[in-house]
């Protein structure tokens, strides 16, 4: 049953179970529509971020419950198979394992401090389970569990043969040293270790907020070289590696380029751009991104490199802001030079919100929560497309459909990087590089076809 709804999400019949996308009181034609998400209002504008999931998700079990038990095709009553449908909708939403840590690091100074951090598995209905590890003072044990539970419903939206899981560590990391984060992730690691909630075949953790490639690695050689040691897999155990210790072309900038390729499929489509009162294409096309992260900044170039002009950029730290355009390359390039985009010269500071900024598509690409239902009715851009996880309060999603405006939910849309992951993962179980495969194949045809045509003409191979 699990992986039909699988397939019912994947089908786009109705993305509605994860992130209750479908309006049953809207009509069937308006494809748009479809797509919004479900608005429920809740009376407090901060909700917990897993009630907010859970609220999401019961709102979509509502709507598919009825043709789930059309579907079922044995011989049951239809109130066994209302009982059995609502069982399984009961089994699926909560949070199966919760895993909290604390342990102690020795700073640089000398001094101890006592580290928290946890891990999520939302669900095994496929192994291993998979989702990233954040470093931020946000982290929670609702922030793991909600995020946890986005990604077994992503995993099942892009076919990905995953159960959904995430990691949070509770800290700065500004305030850490290269020395002292490597630490924290290789202790981190080994407590995941301790419990079963890393390996290979297991619990399977990726980069997210403030970690990537570096961090990836940590993660990899303390597995490897500790719990793992005896299993040839082991450098499976994560995902987002660097090239040189098993990682996949192509992965830092995978949920970016899904990202715009998610847009691209609405802002192509003559039939969507009519009911924004927009045309077609990139050409005349401005946005706006909140959050110059991986995502934030991959999105970035590839919307910049199919025409559509970046106006303004929003950082923890200031915004900046330019009518003319905004180059990726040279603000990346600024950026590593001066750890912060506050300053670029090509731009000037943008004073105020940059999510109510002037532009037509919107792109939040930083934490959750962050359209609410005080920012939605001042938001001028006419498409959201939800680079971050859970970026829209289901107040403020209420907003936006009252207000024509289309909501590209991050389920769909920012699955890029868990796709190209899975890649990284068989890479790794098959121990054999992509590239080679294909090398090999390709050479072998090439011979065949070669030695057919020769022996046709009556040559000698
Ligand atoms: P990141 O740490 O690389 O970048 C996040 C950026 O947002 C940072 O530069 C940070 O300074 C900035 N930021 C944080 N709070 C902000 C705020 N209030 N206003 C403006 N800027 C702020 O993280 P990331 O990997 O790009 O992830 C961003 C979001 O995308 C997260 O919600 C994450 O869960 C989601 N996501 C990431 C991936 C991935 O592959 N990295 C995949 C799917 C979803």
């Amino acid at each position: 049953m699990y992986r039909y709804l699988g397939e019912l999400l994947s089908r786009g019949a109705s993305s509605a179970l994860a992130s209750g996308c479908v309006d049953s009181a809207l009509p069937a034609s308006s494809s748009l529509m479809r797509i919004r998400r479900y608005s429920e209002a809740v009376g407090d504008d901060d909700p917990n971020f897993f009630t907010m999931v859970e609220g999401f998700f019961d709102r979509g079990a509502a709507i598919v419950e009825e043709k789930l038990m059309q579907d079922l095709k044995n011989r049951e009553t239809t109130d066994q198979k209302r009982n059995r449908v609502r069982g399984i909708l009961k089994i699926i939403k909560p949070c199966n394992h919760v895993l909290g840590v604390s342990f102690p690091i020795k700073r640089d100074n000398g001094e101890w401090e006592l580290i928290e951090g946890y891990r999520a598995q939302h669900s095994q209905h496929r192994t291993p389970c998979k989702g990233g590890i954040r470093y931020s003072t946000h982290v929670s044990v609702d922030e793991v569990k909600a995020l946890a539970s986005l990604m077994t419903y992503k995993c099942a939206v892009v076919d990905v043969p995953f159960g959904g899981a995430k990691a949070g560590v509770k800290i700065n990391p500004r305030n850490y040293s290269d020395n002292e984060l490597e630490k924290i992730t290789r202790r981190f690691t080994i407590e995941l270790a301790k419990k079963g909630f890393i390996g290979p075949g297991i619990d399977v953790p990726a980069p997210d907020m403030s970690t990537g490639e570096r961090e990836m690695s940590w993660i990899a050689d303390t597995f490897a070289n500790t719990m793992g040691y005896h299993d040839i897999n082991a450098y499976a155990c994560v995902t987002g590696k660097p090239i040189s210790q098993g990682g996949i072309h192509g992965r830092i900038s995978a949920t970016g380029r899904g990202v715009f390729h998610g847009i691209e499929n609405f802002v192509m489509e003559a039939s969507y751009m009519s009911q924004l009162g927009l045309t077609p294409g990139f050409g005349d096309k401005t946005f706006v991104i909140q959050g110059f992260g991986n995502v934030g900044l991959h999105t970035m170039r590839y919307l910049h490199r199919f025409g559509a002009k970046c106006v303004g950029v929003g950082e923890i730290d200031g915004n900046i802001w330019n009518a003319d355009g905004i180059d990726p390359k040279e603000l990346e390039d600024y950026k590593l030079q001066h750890g912060t985009i506050v300053g670029f010269p090509k731009a000037q500071p943008y004073e105020g919100s940059i999510l109510e900024a002037d532009c037509h598509i919107l792109v939040p690409a930083a934490g959750e929560k962050q359209l609410t239902r005080k920012n939605a009715p001042k938001v001028k851009a006419r498409i959201i497309a939800e680079g971050a996880n859970g970026p829209t309060t289901p107040d403020a999603d209420k907003i936006f459909l009252e207000r024509n405006i289309m909501v590209i939910p991050d389920l769909y849309l920012n699955a890029g990087g868990v796709t190209v992951s899975y890649f990284e993962w068989l890479k790794n179980l098959n121990h054999v590089s992509y590239g080679r495969l294909t090398f090999k194949y390709e050479r072998d045809s090439n011979y065949h076809l070669l030695s057919k045509s020769l022996s046709k003409a009556g040559l000698p191979p």
